[in-house]
């Protein structure tokens, strides 16, 4: 079939989703100049995918790995077998990945409770935390947050630019501190997302100070969107979920924490108890689905990149702005537009809704999610609830209404809930498509 031919068809098909033609075209358009990019992110998903299947290789996963294990879970061999396999692909000494861990921010509670004693000190160096730890570490007053134990807290800003401030983290470094964390994605901030290099450059200036500190990465959002992840360049821990990147949209729960053996093993006798540490957990069936998703991820990943970076084209297209820009290189898969109003972020998620294969006849509406402190909105039809490396799209309800849009398991689904963004944007009277060509 010719392209033309192709088109048409599409233009048929998305017509009868209910996206207008001068949305159609215009999406189009600006898809055009987008395939050379494209092919790089292709390439980087090759590399990737290969680094896993080689993890899965030096593991030697075999199909008994696939079957599990049910009550105090000894002896799973398809669970251990999947944190070699973590390991190995992300060049550390150990991992820790289960199904059990509820979250990415059960994930880094573990990883923070299990290395961390009463009198000793966390410093972040990039500034306030993703939202949930504000309770974790007890910024926010919470039963038996870090603060309850004993354990302080102190922060480092990033610089205006958003850089690592290597001075002030020089200056921070005292006697009591004994972990610093660093988040690689934005998260709901306004800010850029790290780099794994500069990530690097941070850890360097970090032990070049007191080099027996412990560097943990919240990697939520980053796995495989570059050729290297922090545990290359010398963080002691990453953390992450497993209905992010790592999941591929398979895994239907769990979180990963992977690094330097001590510091995995502490994490494994506070995520069971101690004694038992990693020994214990049952995999309840789940090992297929983790391993296939962790298979997945490198491509699922590439997918997501390919609509964060369509979605900026679009936004940044008709006057909005972007972050990252239509043209900056990416280091998580995270897209925030700047929409100003409640009504436009609001408008955006119930475009992203609707073109979600899973309750796309569902409006989203905002509410006041555990964890967080302004009223959020989450537009996300997945098939597992919550996932983000599928197709969905949130925001805290607070200026400037940025909206947050991530994730997409296929290219052409994210294309689709993209284009149904900006269709329910014109709906609601919020984009003059015509100016802006
Ligand atoms: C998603 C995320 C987390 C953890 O959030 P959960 O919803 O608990 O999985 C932590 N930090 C960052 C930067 C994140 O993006």
């Amino acid at each position: 079939m010719k392209n033309e031919e192709l088109r048409d068809l599409r233009a048929l098909c998305a017509a009868e989703a209910g996206i207008d033609s001068d949305v159609f075209e215009f999406c189009e358009d600006v898809c055009s100049g987008l395939y050379e990019r494209f092919s790089r992110i292709d390439l980087l998903a090759e590399y990737n995918q290969t680094k896993v299947i080689q993890a899965f290789r030096s593991a030697n996963v075999s199909s008994a790995c696939l079957s599990g294990t049910t009550g105090y879970g000894y002896n799973d061999l398809g669970r251990d077998r999947l944190e070699e396999v973590y390991a190995a692909a992300f060049h550390a000494e150990a991992a820790l990945v289960r199904p059990l861990i509820a979250c990415g921010t059960h994930a880094l509670a573990i990883a923070l409770f299990g290395n961390l004693r009463p009198g000793d000190e966390l410093l972040s160096i990039t500034g306030k935390p993703y939202d949930t730890l504000e309770e974790v570490i007890g910024i926010r007053p919470s039963a038996g947050s870090l603060r309850e134990y004993g354990i302080t807290y102190r922060e480092v800003g990033l610089l205006p630019g958003g850089r690592f401030d290597h001075e002030g983290i020089r200056a921070a470094i005292r006697q009591e501190t004994r972990m610093v964390a660093i988040q690689r994605s934005k998260g709901y901030a306004d800010r850029r997302t790290l780099s794994v290099r500069e990530i690097g450059e941070a850890v360097r200036t970090v032990k070049s100070v007191r080099p027996d500190l412990i560097v943990m990465v919240d990697n939520c959002y980053g796995e495989f969107v570059e050729e290297i992840e922090p545990t290359d360049v010398g963080a002691d821990m990453i953390v992450g979920s497993l209905i992010k990147n790592p999941g591929g949209g398979l895994a239907p729960s769990g979180g990963y924490i992977c690094g330097k053996k001590e510091c995995v093993g502490r994490a494994a006798y506070r995520m069971t108890c101690p004694g038992l540490g990693a020994e214990i957990g049952p995999s309840l069936g789940l090992n297929t689905s983790l391993f296939e998703g962790f298979f997945l991820a490198p491509v699922v990943t590439a997918a997501a990149l390919k609509g964060a970076i369509f979605a900026a084209n679009i936004y940044e297209r008709l006057g909005f702005a972007v972050n990252p820009d239509s043209t900056e290189e990416r280091h998580d898969i995270i897209q925030a537009v700047t929409l100003g109003s409640a009504e436009g972020v609001e408008a955006f998620c119930r475009g992203i809704q609707r073109g979600a294969p899973v309750d796309s006849f569902v409006t989203p509406e905002p509410w006041d999610m555990p964890g967080y402190d302004d009223p959020v909105i989450m537009a996300a039809g997945a098939f597992v609830e919550g996932s983000s490396i599928e197709l969905s799209a949130d925001g805290p309800i607070r200026p400037p209404y940025n909206v947050y849009f991530q994730g997409g398991l296929t290219w052409p689904s994210a294309k689709f809930g993209v284009m149904m963004s900006l269709q329910s944007m014109k709906e609601a009277g919020l984009v003059n498509l015509h100016r802006a060509c």
